[in-house]
C-alpha cells in the first residue's frame, strides 16, 4: 500500500461509445468522464472480519472487468478501494480472540489480497484502510456540524437526514412522513428503518476507541467511505460502485455526507452489481449459505473457473451459483486455452486468408461492442466463442493459414486483457495459497468428450494439443490406453 495514489495509463483504441447503467437516473447513459481521458473510481472494499465469500468476489470481479475495460479503452485510471477495518463485528471478534483490531484484521486483509491475486484481480491504484483515516473522518464530521447537519446524543454524533432534501435520491426511498429525530446506531439497516444515522459512535466499555476533537469514540461505516473518497478523488468522482445491497443505506448516506459537506455532486455514475445467489437466495455470511474461495479451491475448483463464471454473467443480472456452473466454466476455459495453444503450436499452410482476417475483425468489433454496452460480458464472450468455433473449423479443413495466427492471437490477447483466464497457472496460484490442486472428478460424458477432442487433434497431427488433453485427463485421474486399431480405452486411477 503506497501513501499517495497515482493514475495508471491505459492503451488507446477507437471503438464503440461506452454506456453504463446509472442507478441514480435508472437509465443506461453514455459514459463521459469529468476530465477527458481520465476516470476516477471509488469501489467499496470488504469489511475484513473474516474471509470474503464468492458472493463478495462477484462484485470485485465486476469491478475488475470495469477497470480493465476502461484501461483497454485508453483511459487513465485512478481507482481507490477502502478496507473497512473497524466495525461492530470486527470489534466483537477481535475481543473474543483477545487480540487488537489491527492484529485481527491484518490476517484477513492479507487473505483478501491473496484471494484477489488468485482471481487475477488487478490491484487498484490505491487501497485505503479506514483506521488510517480517522482524522479525515473527524474533519468531515466537523464540516457537517459547521453546516448544521449533525446533532449529538449520549456522546454519539448523528446525521440529521431531514436537513438534506435530496435524501433518498439514489435508492428512491420515500422519506415523507418519516419520524424526525428517530435514530439508528447500527451501520446496516433496511429501507423501512431509514433514520438519522451515526457518524461517530460513543465508546462502549472495553471497545477500541479513538480520542479526537469531537470526543472519544469510533466512526460509523458510511463516513469512512465518504471521507476517503473525497480525500483521494476530489469532491466529484466519475464512478462509484459496489453490490446492490450497498445502495441503501451505505451509498445513500455517503451522498448525504459528502454533498452536504461540499455542496457538489458526489459521484456522476453509480454502478451496482446484482447478487450472487445460492438456491435463489443472496449468498451471505448471515444466512450461512456461503463458500470462501479457499473452500472451493480445496474441493478441486480452479481459480480460473471461478473468475470465468463470475465474469461471464453480466453484472446487472443475478447469478445463481452451482457446482455445475463452475464445471461449465472450467470447460469453457479449457476450450479457450486449447484453442490458444493450437494457434501457437500447430503448423498451417503458408499465406493469409482474407476470410479469417474479416472474421477476426468482426470478433474484435463485437467483443468491444458488448463491453461498451454496460459491460455485457455475455455478448463479448459470444463474439470470442464464435471466432474460436469458426477458426477451429477452418483449421480442420486446412483453410487456416500461417499468417492468420497473429491476427487471431491478437483478438485472443484483447479478450484476455479483460477476462484474464488464458494463462495456465492455476496450480501455481493454488500453491501460493497453500492448497494442493486436487482436480474434481469428471463425469463419463466429460471424459468421452475430451477423448473425442484428443482423437480429432491426433487426426490433424496436432500432437501438442493431444498431449495436453492426455495430461489434462491424467490430472483428473483418467488413464488412457491407445489400441493398435486407433480406438481408445480409458479407466479411472
Ligand atoms: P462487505 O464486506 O459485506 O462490505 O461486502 C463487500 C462487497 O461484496 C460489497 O460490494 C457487497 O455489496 C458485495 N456483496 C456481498 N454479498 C454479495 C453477493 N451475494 N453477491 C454479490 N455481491 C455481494
Ligand atoms: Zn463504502
Amino acid at each position: 500500500m503506497s501513501t499517495q495514489p497515482t493514475l495508471s495509463d491505459g492503451a488507446s483504441t477507437s471503438a464503440a461509445a461506452i454506456r453504463f447503467h446509472n442507478t441514480m437516473s435508472g437509465e443506461t447513459e453514455p459514459f463521459v468522464p469529468l476530465t477527458p481521458g481520465e476516470v476516477r473510481v471509488y469501489t467499496c472494499g470488504p469489511t475484513v472480519y473474516d474471509f470474503a465469500h464468492v458472493g463478495n468476489f462477484r462484485t470485485f470481479v465486476f469491478q475488475d472487468i470495469l477497470r480493465r475495460y476502461l484501461k483497454s479503452r485508453g483511459f487513465r485510471l485512478l481507482q481507490v478501494m477502502n478496507l473497512t477495518d473497524v466495525d461492530d463485528r470486527i470489534i466483537q471478534k477481535a475481543a473474543a480472540a483477545g487480540v487488537s483490531i489491527r492484529e485481527y484484521t491484518d490476517k484477513y486483509i492479507q487473505a483478501f489480497l491473496d484471494d484477489r491475486a488468485a482471481l487475477n484481480l488487478e490491484p487498484p491504484e490505491f487501497i485505503a484502510r479506514a483506521t488510517e483515516h480517522i482524522d479525515d473522518m473527524v474533519q468531515l464530521i466537523q464540516r457537517l456540524t459547521d453546516r448544521g447537519y449533525t446533532y449529538t446524543s449520549e456522546g454519539s454524533t448523528y446525521y440529521r437526514i431531514a436537513k438534506f432534501p435530496d435524501y433518498g435520491k439514489l435508492s428512491k426511498i420515500d422519506v415523507a412522513g418519516m419520524q424526525t429525530g428517530a435514530r439508528v446506531d447500527m451501520d446496516r439497516y433496511d429501507k423501512d428503518n431509514a433514520r438519522d444515522f451515526a457518524l461517530w459512535k460513543a465508546p462502549k466499555p472495553g471497545e477500541h476507541s479513538w480520542e479526537t476533537a469531537i470526543g472519544p469514540g469510533r466512526p460509523g461505516w458510511h463516513i469512512e467511505c465518504a471521507a476517503m473518497a473525497l480525500k483521494y478523488l476530489g469532491d466529484t468522482l466519475d464512478i462509484h460502485s459496489g453490490g446492490v445491497d450497498l445502495t441503501f443505506p451505505h451509498h445513500e448516506n455517503e451522498i448525504a455526507e459528502s454533498e452536504a459537506a461540499t455542496g457538489r455532486k458526489f459521484a456522476r455514475y453509480w454502478l451496482h452489481a446484482e447478487h450472487l445467489l445460492v438456491d435463489h437466495e443472496k449468498m451471505s455470511k448471515s444466512v450461512g449459505n456461503f463458500a470462501t474461495l479457499r473452500e472451493l479451491f480445496a474441493r478441486g475448483h480452479k481459480p480460473s473457473s471461478v473468475r470465468f463464471l463470475l465474469a461471464s454473467v453480466p453484472y446487472r443480472r443475478q447469478l445463481n451459483f452451482t457446482p455445475e456452473s463452475l464445471q461449465g466454466a472450467a470447460g469453457s476455459v479449457e476450450r479457450l486455452r486449447n484453442f490458444a495453444s493450437r494457434l501457437r503450436s500447430e503448423k498451417f499452410p503458408e499465406g493469409a486468408s482474407e476470410a479469417m482476417a474479416e472474421r477476426a475483425a468482426t470478433a474484435r468489433r463485437e467483443f468491444d461492442a458488448g463491453l461498451a454496452d454496460d459491460l455485457n460480458t455475455a455478448q463479448a464472450l459470444a463474439a470470442i466463442f464464435d471466432l474460436v468455433r469458426e477458426a477451429n473449423i477452418a483449421m480442420d479443413r486446412g483453410e487456416f493459414r500461417q499468417s492468420d495466427v497473429a491476427v487471431v492471437l491478437e483478438v485472443m490477447e484483447m479478450f484476455d486483457a479483460i477476462f484474464a483466464v488464458l494463462s495456465d497457472d492455476d496450480a501455481a496460484k493454488l500453491k501460493t495459497l497453500g492448497i494442493s490442486s486436487a482436480s474434481p472428478a469428471l463425469s463419463d460424458a466429460e471424459v468421452e468428450a475430451l477423448i473425442a477432442e484428443r482423437q480429432a487433434a491426433r487426426k490433424r497431427r496436432d500432437f501438442a494439443a493431444s498431449d495436453r488433453i492426455r495430461d489434462q485427463l491424467a490430472e483428473h485421474g483418467i488413464i488412457l490406453e491407445d489400441s493398435r486399431d486407433g480406438t481408445v480405452r480409458w479407466k479411472r486411477k
